[in-house]
């Protein structure tokens, strides 16, 4: 059974750290302006600070980055180009059924495949010895002349 190291479960809840922080600020600011509206006394001190939104919201888009990385591991995020080490780190996502992991289990079928799909790719193909065409590995007879191969 392939576990989630500690490492990428510690960056895992940083993110989710920094993308309930980024929301809180993202939220505090609506609520200000929502004040401000249903007491419109013009109080420019009171003005909500909008790049306390802009900053909630870089917080969120990043935590979700940071969380991405930690739950499927370097290689498995795309941070790493290894198709082996993405195997590996997304391992524990093939064999867990439930627990932090949940939201994401959705996109793993899909890097899974495409994983899958650049190492299936290899074929081995056999050239006939009298006609030259290129056959199957466990093919008996050639498709080009029908001679045994
Ligand atoms: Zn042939």
């Amino acid at each position: 059974m392939a576990k989630i190291t500690k490492q990428r479960k510690v960056t895992y809840y940083i993110g989710a750290g920094m993308m309930v922080l980024g929301f809180i600020l993202f939220i505090s600011v609506f609520f200000s302006v929502a004040s401000m509206m249903s007491s419109p006394s013009l109080d420019v001190g009171r003005f909500p600070s909008f790049s306390n939104a802009i900053f909630g919201m870089i917080l969120i888009v990043a935590g979700g980055v940071v969380m991405n990385i930690g739950a499927r591991g370097a290689a498995g995020s795309g941070l790493i180009l290894d198709p082996d080490r993405a195997r590996e780190d997304l391992k524990p996502f093939n064999e867990a059924k439930g627990g932090m992991i949940n939201d994401v289990i959705s996109n793993i079928d899909v890097v899974d495949k495409i994983v899958n799909v650049r190492e299936e790719k290899e074929i081995i193909k056999i050239k006939c010895r009298s006609c030259g065409s290129l056959n199957d590995e466990d093919a008996k007879f050639c498709k080009g002349c029908g001679k045994e191969l």
